[in-house]
């Protein structure tokens, strides 16, 4: 089976759950009418199928390789990474001052799904570097800018973002990398990060790093680490390539999945020092860490997606090929096809909707993104952003799980030919792993959500998200056909026990925080069902009388009959189940 871009899904989901029309239509999204966002993803969605998607399976058996400090990417990679420069798709959200075409995150969200699900091992690498530009635009110097954007936005000099080092994963004020300070202004850095995405490959000719150190005066903990721009070839003044700076990879990881993907150890400052320049302001380099980490975050979420969303395919193929036993109700002596099997169904509409409701979240995520820094009023720029960082952590933590379980259901549809490799939906469970754990693992994610989001402009944000549920809730109220069958119902209860739950939290934070932490995962799920569930819902209601009307109008219902069901005892879960975190020793576990 052939990877095929949901192109109508996804347009559904910009559209109805992401404002996309709403936001054409009011200006924000002015750059994308006249059909310029569909045509975009015509392409994107050409480029996935015709070059990435072919080379995704081999680049899975070869992997990358490493000899004499020089990495070699799997085969057809540095060809597909020529064209996906010449196409211009590097720059899609690049600045226009540096050659960028400036789009919003929206459009470039749903081409990361359709990229990554066709070719995520080769898509991480853009991901950084498109990363990387945003933390160089938003806090570098002019001169860095001058001499460094042009040639990262294009995507002839890719992006790395170094942070993990083998003391300091999850706690980066553990970080000793050291970085000293020059005298010309420059700094040399040393030490050792180890998991470093594309650290070192073949497909261009420099490679930007960005280095988290500290200085030798930097208090202790996080507000001691400065970020560095560390380049492998130092630029000369006319913007030429100069002599190798002082990094290199020393080794690359033997992984579960995303083999064509390069996980390298690199070794800054083995000699003299890895020449770098301050990004931000000394001390600070966190915060301007954390507008890459960002960016990155909703990227993960997005792989999330994307591999749920091609397992669905996969899967949803077999089902209709294999044939094995008889159906219910059948009257010939059978064998049926799989899909016909009750359970079959309920697995395979289980992978669509959650597929479905995580979309949705991502590309809202990237609506209050965009509105943020687009938006005229300066109140709404300000409640967008508020949304965009409660929503950051949902969508990188809900979708990546969403990812992890779409996948592995995927296999099983397939029974023991999912257990072979020659399938392919094996590589997508191997692939999806990771985006649980990497730019920040999942239980963080729920820990940020609980700790920080909830307590965002003293509750603002979240009762604002809570009111948007409900006037889409309302409309279904007015609108509730057959079709719908409880949808109101459960997605009412659904929205219910979030706020409930919410509620809870709150007070918890305040006077037992271990019990709140306890619950932040489960809370982070029940967020993920009331938000996807709504978000569905809204599909629908948009979808009456057009061609997605029954597939729009099943998802929601399904989302809502049977998973948002889940909602009421996730809230118990968090609301009583939280005693395991208070006790020592509880459950005999040491
Ligand atoms: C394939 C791959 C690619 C990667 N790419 C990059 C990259 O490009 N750049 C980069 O800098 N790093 C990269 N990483 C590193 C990645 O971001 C880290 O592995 C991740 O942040 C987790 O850190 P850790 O592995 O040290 O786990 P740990 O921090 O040791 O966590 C172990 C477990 O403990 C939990 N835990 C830890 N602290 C807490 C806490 N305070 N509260 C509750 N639970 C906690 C975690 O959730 C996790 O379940 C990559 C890793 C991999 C495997």
């Amino acid at each position: 089976m052939d990877y095929k871009a949901p192109l109508s899904q996804i347009m559904l989901t910009l559209n109805h759950a992401a404002g996309l029309q709403a936001g054409i239509a009011s200006g924000v999204f002015s750059d994308l009418g006249d059909g310029l966002a569909e045509a975009v993803l015509e392409e994107a969605a050409k480029f996935g199928e015709n070059v990435l998607a072919p080379i995704n399976h081999a680049g899975d058996r070869t992997g990358a390789a490493l000899a004499d400090k020089v990495v070699t990417t799997a085969p057809g990679w540095r060809s597909a990474y020529q064209q996906w420069i010449d196409g211009g798709w590097n720059a899609l959200t690049g600045p226009a001052s540096h050659g960028g075409q400036g789009l919003p995150h929206l459009l470039n969200s749903a081409c990361l799904e359709i990229w990554s699900a066709a070719n995520m091992a080769f898509t991480l690498c853009p991901v950084l570097g498109m990363g990387a530009v945003e933390a160089v635009s938003a806090h570098g110097t002019d001169e860095l800018k001058s001499i460094y954007l042009e040639k990262m936005v294009s995507g002839a000099w890719t992006g790395t973002m170094n942070l993990t080092e083998p003391q300091a994963g999850s706690d980066l004020a553990l970080l000793r990398t050291r970085a000293e300070r020059a005298g010309d202004g420059s700094y040399r850095i040393k030490g050792q990060k180890i998991f470093i995405t594309y650290g070192e490959h073949d497909m261009a000719e420099n490679i930007v790093h960005l280095v988290l150190a500290r200085l030798p005066d930097a208090p202790a903990g996080t507000r001691g680490i400065s970020l560095f721009l560390v380049p492998k070839f130092l630029v000369n003044a006319d913007g030429s390539l100069g002599r190798r700076n002082d990094v290199f990879c020393s080794g690359l990881e033997e992984k579960m999945g995303i083999h064509a993907s390069p996980t390298c150890t690199m070794i800054f400052g083995d000699q003299e020092g890895a020449i770098g320049w301050l990004i931000g302001e000394e001390n600070r380099g966190l915060n301007c860490m954390f507008t890459m980490m960002n960016n990155a975050r909703l990227a993960t979420a997005l792989q999330g997606v994307a591999l749920a969303d091609v397992a669905t395919q996969k899967a949803t193929h077999f089902a209709h090929e294999r044939r094995q036993g008889r159906a219910p109700g059948d009257a010939g002596p059978g064998p049926a096809a799989i899909i016909r099997h009750p359970d079959v169904r309920r697995n395979l509409m289980i992978m669509r909707t959650m597929t479905g409701a995580a979309r949705a979240i991502c590309y809202l995520t990237a609506q209050a993104l965009d509105h943020a820094h687009r938006a005229k009023d300066p109140q709404t720029r300000q409640e967008a952003g508020a949304r965009a960082a409660l929503l950051t952590p949902l969508a990188k933590a809900f979708s990546s799980d969403i990812g992890n379980e779409v996948t592995s259901l995927g296999v099983q549809v397939h029974g023991g030919m999912g257990f072979i490799e020659e399938t392919g939906a094996a590589q997508y469970m191997r692939d999806a792993r990771i985006v649980a754990i990497y730019e920040g693992t999942n239980g963080i994610q729920a820990i940020d959500l609980v700790q920080r989001k909830l307590g965002l402009a003293n509750g603002a944000t979240v009762a604002r998200e809570i009111a948007d549920m409900r006037a889409t809730l309302a409309l279904l109220g007015q609108r509730n056909t057959p079709g719908f069958g409880k949808t109101h119902e459960r997605l009412t209860a659904a929205v219910d026990s979030f706020e409930q739950a919410a509620g809870w939290l709150h007070g918890a934070l305040a006077a037992e925080p271990a019990l709140a932490l306890a619950g932040a995962t489960p809370f982070l799920r029940l967020f993920g069902l009331a938000r996807g569930g709504v978000s569905l819902a809204a599909m629908a209601l948009a979808a009456a009388n057009d061609a997605h009307e029954a597939s729009a109008t099943g998802d929601a219902r399904f989302f809502a009959e049977c998973l948002a069901t889940a909602a009421p005892g996730l809230a118990l879960s968090i609301m009583e189940g939280g005693t395991f975190a208070l006790e020592p020793g509880f459950g005999g576990l040491q």
